[in-house]
């Protein structure tokens, strides 16, 4: 199925306008939603079906449905800005299909078409336009997931899937400017291994990723980084954020790996840090040569990337025997810069040279 139509069922009830004011003044992350959401059904007879805009509200679901049970589930997360001008724009939404393709079959569920997930961004902006903050660095973050809501015990596939989209308007991730970050180095729990599902975006991953995202609390970080589940020694990813370490040349090494999350983020920074005649390197990095770069002097910045975030710098990193950095280093200066560049992209500020941008209001 292409083209969706969207059954339109508006919410009588939605925020007043001062009630949406006072939100917006500060909508912190992932607290409160907007007046609608999107709801498509599959199912194995009838593919993509019944798409509808409805009010935000809880779903039902049957307590004997697949994703309570085996966590069949994927999700996806990516932001809607507004411009200069009120015009509303999303960042690489192409990518995110894709991914979330990927994903889905990694976890065995149904592939949306591409143009069935622009098309349910569009209509949920097209009922919810008023939720996208204005304020410098604020946006509306977009979620769409899907999910095995199958009343079935056995274990297969799922024969009947959900697709939602639900909003939540974002501040500023950093208030009073970009503090680098202390992350600690998980060297007990892996959050994904080889053959599992790090690469596909999907709760299971989070879930397990939660116990080592606790213990990083108790050692006063804010993040934890993940190690491969084979070796114990190359580098992977943080919970929810890719890793990027920067070299006194220039030059930028990223970890290569089969159960890393490929972020969008990551991707674009490292081409735009490419088209300013950085080298880049994907490969394996151990642990032992960020250590020991960071002794040497060789390595220079570290930052973390992701969506809701978008570039943290990273001031030190935390394990049982050992630390690197320290917890009042300044951010870097080319991680710095690379953020300026990439938010004044999404933001408008700069022109889209890649055809990045996807405009959701018109
Ligand atoms: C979503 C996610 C990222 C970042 O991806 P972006 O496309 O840049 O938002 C990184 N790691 C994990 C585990 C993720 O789930």
């Amino acid at each position: 199925m292409t083209g969706l139509e969207f059954h339109r069922h508006l919410n009588l009830q939605p925020k007043s306008p001062s009630e949406r004011a006072e939100i917006l003044a500060n909508p912190g992350f992932g607290n409160f939603f907007t007046d609608h959401m999107v709801d498509v059904c599959w199912s194995e007879n009838g593919g993509w079906h019944r798409p509808r805009i409805q009010p935000y509200g809880p779903i039902e679901i049957d307590p004997a449905a697949s994703v309570l049970h085996y966590g069949q589930e994927i999700f996806e997360g990516l932001k809607a800005y507004r411009h200069a001008d009120g015009s509303i724009w999303t960042f690489r939404p192409d990518a995110n299909a894709r991914r979330m393709q990927a994903s889905a079959a990694r976890m065995a569920l149904p592939e949306l078409p591409a143009e069935c997930f622009l098309d349910s961004l569009k209509a949920l902006i097209s009922v919810d336009a008023e939720w996208v903050p204005s304020a410098p660095e604020t946006s509306l973050y977009l979620r769409p997931f899907m999910y095995a809501k199958e009343a079935f015990l056995g274990v297969r596939p799922a024969k009947k899937v959900a697709f939602y989209v639900i909003a939540s308007p974002a501040g500023a991730y950093f208030t009073g400017g970009v503090a680098p970050v202390s992350i600690w180095l998980s060297e007990k729990y892996s959050r994904a291994g080889k053959g599992g599902t790090g690469a596909a975006k999907t709760g299971g991953n989070y879930a397990a990723s939660l116990v080592a995202q606790n213990e990083a609390y108790a050692h006063g970080c804010q993040q934890v980084l993940f190690l491969d589940s084979v070796e114990g020694k190359y580098l992977e990813e943080l919970g929810g954020m890719n890793i990027v370490l920067v070299y006194k040349d220039g030059s930028i090494v990223t970890p290569l790996s089969d159960s890393i999350l490929p972020g969008i983020t990551r991707d674009s920074v490292l081409q735009l840090a490419e088209e300013r005649g950085h080298t880049v390197t994907r490969r394996p990095v151990t642990i032992d040569e960020w250590r020991e770069g960071f002794a040497s002097g060789e390595i220079v910045e570290a930052f973390a990337c992701g969506t809701a975030a978008v570039i943290t710098p990273i001031g030190m990193v935390k394990a049982e025997d050992f630390t690197i950095g320290s917890a009042d280093a300044v951010a870097g200066e080319l991680t710095m810069s690379l953020r300026e560049e990439l938010t004044d992209i999404q933001y408008g500020r700069r022109p889209d040279t890649h055809g990045w941008m996807y405009r959701l209001d018109a």
